[in-house]
């Protein structure tokens, strides 16, 4: 019998809308739907690859759900513990059991810190330990990630990006975290090096228990690493389902349209490209019905006007077309 754990955690309607202003008073004149209604949930242990392109709300949602972002609607339960609504203080001991990697291994570190005061200081914030036994934690982080002890004394400018990737792992672990959210974490780095940093984070997975929620505008590069894959356009969620049936068998035309961009080597293996024409278009002004319809090649009259609902139809598969669910008739 298979046990269904509890989620680590879990958003339901999830959204964020950011006030455009304009005029002499700054009064809101509209707003940027960035996150509208996503239902999200992470189980123990579980890897869920967030993609879409650029504009499409995965990173706001990423960072609503560690709660850098407050949220304009919806629910947060982390273990457990609906967190929402919670303050600043009231977040900071359970701030420590959710942290993220952001994209920029460049910016994303104080470049007048060295590197043992880089990763200390989220310990030295919440008050864990000692200076002595950070510094002893900054040494065994940096084993962890593959760096040496020496490498405490250097800034982050004598290092590539892939050791500043690694910096930054590093970091967020010192804290001992349940959750870590990956934002883009290899898409600035060469991509001999996106390899390795994946496996340090598939290994880091295994050895601390981490439930990661790996944040990427490419399928290809999430393909590895996650047992399920939640695909974004515009603000929601299109399709979700486990990693093999959404690679073997994407039904959400804009899925599809992702999957064969990716490169194949083998070209016996090489899937049809479905370029998608247009540019994505403003979630100040999404378009009416479904928010892929400016774009699809398979457009009828009904995505014009109903929104589809997000529908599962095999186990954990759900997809939100009209032309699969038949959910315009
Ligand atoms: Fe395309 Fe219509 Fe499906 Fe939207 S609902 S993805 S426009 S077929």
């Amino acid at each position: 019998m298979s046990v269904v754990s509890a989620p680590l955690i879990r958003g339901v309607g999830l959204t964020k809308h950011f006030p455009i202003k304009g005029g002499v008073f700054a009064r809101a004149t509209g707003a940027v739907r960035a996150v509208d209604g996503v239902d999200i949930d992470i189980a123990p242990g579980e890897t869920l690859g967030l993609v879409g392109e650029s504009g499409c709300g995965k990173t706001t949602t990423g960072r609503m759900l560690v709660k850098l972002v407050d949220p304009t609607d919806g629910m947060i339960e982390f273990d457990g513990r609906r967190i929402e609504a919670l303050s600043p203080a009231q977040m900071r001991p359970i701030r420590r059991e959710m942290q993220i990697i952001f994209q920029d291994p460049y910016g994303s570190l104080n470049p007048r810190m060295s590197v043992e005061d880089i990763i200390a200081e989220p310990m030295q914030i919440l008050n864990i330990g000692h200076a002595q036994s950070r510094r002893e934690q900054v040494r065994e982080l940096l084993a962890v990630v593959g760096l040496a002890p020496y490498h405490a004394e250097r800034f982050p400018h004598e290092f590539s990006g892939g050791q500043r990737q690694r910096i930054g792992i590093a970091r967020a672990l010192a804290v001992r975290p349940k959750l870590v959210v990956c934002d883009e974490p290899v898409s600035a780095l060469d991509v001999s090096i996106q390899a390795q940093v994946i496996n340090l984070l598939e290994d880091l997975q295994t050895e601390f228990g981490l439930t990661y929620l790996f944040i990427s505008h490419d399928l290809g590069v999430v393909r590895h690493i996650s047992e399920r894959v939640m695909v974004m356009y515009l603000g929601k969620v299109v399709e979700v389902a486990p990693k093999h049936e959404l690679y073997r068998n994407p039904q959400h035309p804009y899925t599809q349209a992702l999957l064969s961009a990716i490169p194949v080597p083998d070209p016996t293996r090489r899937i049809k490209r479905q370029a998608i024409t247009g540019d994505i278009p403003s979630p100040a002004n999404p378009p009416s019905g479904c928010g892929f319809h400016t774009r699809c090649p398979h457009v009828m009259a009904v995505c014009r006007e109903r929104e589809p609902p997000l529908v599962e139809g095999a186990t954990g598969h759900r997809v939100a077309c009209h032309l699969v669910t038949g959910s315009g008739g």
